[in-house]
């Protein structure tokens, strides 16, 4: 799995029961080796439930977009 692949799936990442075990440990393997897309895992999860907690449950756009955008440029460097 690459960078682009995992954030292509993270909005299904994000609602646990969509991802298929297989799909999953992909993800797990990814994750081990690429801590940004982790970060960007773990801070697209936090984000959510702030949101959610508010009674929001659209992720804004931007903020979808700016995460997408910084996980690529380091990804991109590192070639993961
Ligand atoms: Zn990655």
């Amino acid at each position: 799995m690459t960078c682009t692949e995992f954030l292509a799936m993270l909005d299904d990442m994000i609602d646990d029961s969509i991802v298929a075990a297989e799909t999953r440990a992909e993800v797990e393997q990814h994750l081990r080796k690429c801590g940004h897309c982790e970060v960007v895992l773990n801070t697209t999860r936090k984000t959510i439930e702030i949101y959610r907690s508010h009674q929001i449950y659209e992720l804004p756009y931007e903020v979808n977009e700016r995460l997408h955008a910084a996980i690529m440029t380091r990804c991109k460097a590192k070639r993961c």
